[in-house]
C-alpha cells in the first residue's frame, strides 16, 4: 500500500485519535493537472485544490509530491490481543476504547482463527476477537490504560509490548493476494446486542475467512470540523470493515450476497463510507463517501481542474 491513495483519501492509521488522520498534517503537495500544469498546493496556494485533495482521491490531478507535518512518537506501547468472540467482550472492548484517552487507537477484528501456531489448534476456524491496540504516550500510562481491555478476558495470546512505532507494521506479504468480499461503513454503537449480531453473520460465511474489523474513531480526527476537508466523517463514531475472504473465483457473487446483506443487518444511521475501503462497488457508493455538500464543492473544484474527466479510473467525482 502506497502513501498517495493512503493520503489523498484521508488515511486512519494508528495514531489517528492522537494526531488525526493523515491528511491533518498534510500541508502542502505538489499536483499535476489535467492539462499538464504543475502547481504547488497548499492553504494559501490554490485553497480549492488543497481542501479537495484532503479526501477527494486521485479526481484532481497526479501528486507528485507531499510536505507532511512531523510528529515525535519515540515509542509505543501496542501490538496484538487474542481473545474469544464474546458479544459482552466485543460491546465492553468498543466502550472501553471510547472512553480511552486519546494516545490509544485500536483495531478490534472479530474473525475467524488462522492456523497461526501461536494459537491454540482448538480454536483454529472458530471466531475470535484479534485486536491490535497502540498507545503513543508514556509506556506505564499506557500499560494501565491498556489493562482494562486485557481483562476482559483470559487472552490466547499476548503480543503486547513497548516497541518503535514502526515494528507495529508487520512486513508486507508480497506473495500473498487474498480475494476479499467487503464492505466498509460507520456505526454509531456496537452495545452487546450488535455485537451478537456481527457474531451470528460472521458464523453463516463460507468463505475460507470472515471478518468485521471495527476502528473506534473519535480524538483528534473528530476536533476538525467536517467542512475543513473533503473527508467529512468528523462524526462518525466507529469504521467498520465487513468482509470474507474466497479462494475460488466462481463463488464471487455468493460472497459479495453475503457481504451486502450483512452490512445492510447491522447499518445504523450513518450512511457515510470511507473512500479509501470503497471497492468497485459503483458510483452510489462513491456519493456514500461525499455526503451533503462535500459532492457539490468537489464537482465544483472538478469542472475547474479537470472539465473533461481527465482523471476518471477512480472513485470518480465526474465534473458537475
Ligand atoms: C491490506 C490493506 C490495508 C489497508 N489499511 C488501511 C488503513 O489502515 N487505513 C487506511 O486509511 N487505508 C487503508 N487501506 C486502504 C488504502 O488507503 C487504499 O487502498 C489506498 O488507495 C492505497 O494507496 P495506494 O497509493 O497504494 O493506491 P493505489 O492502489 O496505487 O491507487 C489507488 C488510487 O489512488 C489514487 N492515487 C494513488 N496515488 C496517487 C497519486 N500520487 N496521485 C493521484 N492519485 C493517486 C488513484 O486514484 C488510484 O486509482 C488499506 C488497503 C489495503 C490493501
Amino acid at each position: 500500500m502506497g502513501i498517495g491513495g493512503l493520503t489523498l483519501g484521508g488515511g486512519v492509521g494508528y495514531l489517528v485519535r492522537k494526531h488525526g488522520l493523515t491528511i491533518d498534517d498534510l500541508l502542502a503537495a505538489e499536483l499535476v493537472t489535467a492539462d499538464g500544469q504543475v502547481l504547488h498546493v497548499d492553504a494559501l496556494t490554490h485553497p480549492d485544490l488543497f481542501w479537495a485533495l484532503r479526501g477527494g482521491g486521485g479526481n484532481f490531478g497526479v501528486a507528485t509530491r507531499f510536505q507532511f507535518r512531523m510528529h515525535a512518537v519515540p515509542h509505543v506501547l501496542g501490538g496484538m490481543l487474542v481473545q474469544p468472540a464474546i458479544a459482552e467482550l466485543i460491546a465492553s472492548f468498543i466502550a472501553e476504547a471510547e472512553s480511552a484517552p486519546n494516545e490509544l487507537s485500536t483495531i478490534a477484528n472479530v474473525m475467524t482463527a488462522p492456523p497461526m501456531p501461536f494459537l491454540p489448534e482448538e480454536i483454529h476456524g472458530k471466531l475470535i476477537v484479534m485486536s491490535m491496540l497502540v498507545y503513543a504516550g508514556e509506556i506505564d500510562a499506557g500499560e494501565r490504560v491498556i489493562a482494562p481491555f486485557r481483562s476482559l478476558a483470559r487472552p490466547y495470546a499476548d503480543m503486547i509490548k513497548p516497541m518503535a512505532y514502526p515494528e507495529i507494521y508487520p512486513p508486507e506479504q508480497v506473495d500473498y493476494h487474498p480475494v476479499a468480499a467487503g464492505r466498509t461503513l460507520f456505526l454509531d454503537r456496537i452495545d452487546r446486542r450488535v455485537a451478537e449480531q456481527l457474531l451470528d453473520h460472521l458464523t453463516t460465511s463460507t468463505g475460507t475467512l470472515a471478518y468485521a474489523q471495527l476502528r473506534v474513531l473519535g480524538g483528534a480526527m473528530a476536533r476538525i470540523p467536517a467542512a475543513d476537508t473533503a473527508f467529512a466523517h468528523r462524526r462518525s463514531r466507529i469504521m467498520v470493515n465487513l468482509g470474507a475472504l474466497y479462494e475460488k473465483p466462481q463463488e464471487k457473487s455468493l460472497h459479495e450476497t453475503w457481504v451486502s446483506e450483512f452490512a445492510a443487518a447491522v447499518k445504523q444511521g450513518d450512511e457515510g463510507a470511507y473512500v479509501n475501503f470503497i471497492g468497485d462497488e459503483g458510483a452510489d457508493r462513491v456519493r456514500a463517501a461525499y455526503p451533503g455538500p462535500t459532492w457539490k464543492k468537489l464537482a465544483e473544484i472538478k469542472n475547474r481542474y479537470d472539465p473533461d474527466n481527465f482523471f476518471r479510473l477512480n472513485h470518480n467525482i465526474p465534473p458537475s
